[in-house]
């Protein structure tokens, strides 16, 4: 028998015996051989928002690997956007470390009601869902295997009552790894931004991410290279740290038109300690800012 009645994707749990389950359906319709007339399309896997949410653009960001900024950045672009009239929610799917909420000064559990979760509201109002705004003892460690990580990120996207948000930034754990597949494939991604550092360039690991939002068919709106250089406060001068990158190359190698370069700012720390990061009001993102005000 094919599979032409409607397909629920989850043969474990389907009352009609159709050829994938008899087969051992993969779930991977583009990757495989049987012709079951199951054909899942992008749009089969995505999770629909609840009653209570209202998310226009879903915008990733994404990094290869950890320490380069890429909370930092998504802090940044959050609160200047916010800044310029927008509502704006972070999701920080990073869920082993998270580090969004401290940045923002945010130290209150979430509050939950039979059907929601509520976001947490910073001062300038930026909504945020965080690991950390879930367990009692924010110094606690999250120590669960992937798939359950995963479902965790998930279940932001469909247990949160979000709003109306204009622009959700999802703050993704570094790397190509569980969590990034399901949320590419759960939640509508209109973009990446992808954060790297100049170091990140020369050992390709950028290219990788590069890669996974191609295989993903997902654009990439832009790169930031972080702590790009360091400018000199007694001379002005610019002084590249970490060496003078080929973020440019690799943008026009793979048809990425947005390029932003952030300093190194020892402002960015002290204010992520105290909580304050809305403060900064440095314009080092204009770019990627004007690229996420015309989508
Ligand atoms: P990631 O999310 O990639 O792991 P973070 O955003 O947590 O990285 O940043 C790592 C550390 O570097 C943090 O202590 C942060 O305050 C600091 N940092 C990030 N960007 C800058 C910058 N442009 N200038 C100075 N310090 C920075």
């Amino acid at each position: 028998m094919s599979n032409t009645h409607n397909c629920n994707h989850d043969c474990d749990n389907c009352e009609n015996k159709c050829e994938e389950v008899e087969q051992g359906c993969n779930h991977d319709c583009a990757n495989c051989s049987q012709n079951c007339g199951g054909a899942h399309s992008k749009e089969d896997f995505l999770k629909p928002q609840n009653q209570y949410s209202n998310v226009k653009n879903v915008i990733a960001i994404m990094s290869g690997k950890g320490g380069v900024g890429k909370s930092m950045v998504t802090s940044l672009l959050a609160s200047k956007m916010q800044k310029e009239g927008f509502n704006v929610g972070i999701l920080d799917a990073d869920i082993t470390g998270p580090s969004i909420p401290k940045c923002f000064g945010i130290h209150q559990q979430v509050e939950a009601s039979s059907e929601c979760i509520f976001p947490r509201e910073t001062a300038s109002g930026i909504k945020i869902i965080s690991s950390n705004l879930l367990l009692q003892n924010e110094t606690d460690p999250i120590i669960w295997r992937g798939p359950v990580i995963a479902g965790l990120v998930e279940q932001f996207w469909t247990d949160v009552a979000w709003g109306d948000v204009d622009f959700m930034f999802v703050d993704m754990p570094p790397g190509t790894g569980d969590v990034p597949l399901t949320v590419f494939q759960s939640l509508p991604i209109k973009g990446i931004i992808i954060v790297t550092s100049p170091q990140d360039l020369v050992s390709m690991i950028v290219e990788k991410a590069v890669k996974m939002a191609g295989k993903m068919d997902l654009p990439v709106l832009g790169i930031v290279e972080n702590m790009s250089y360091f400018v000199c406060p007694s001379c002005d001068e610019k002084h590249y740290i970490f060496g003078e990158s080929n973020v440019e190359e690799v943008a026009v190698n793979y048809s990425i038109d947005t390029v932003s370069k952030m300093p190194i700012d020892g402002k960015l720390p002290a204010l992520c300690d105290q909580g304050l990061v809305e403060a900064y009001d440095e314009d080092a993102l204009k770019g990627i800012i004007n690229k996420l005000k015309n989508l």
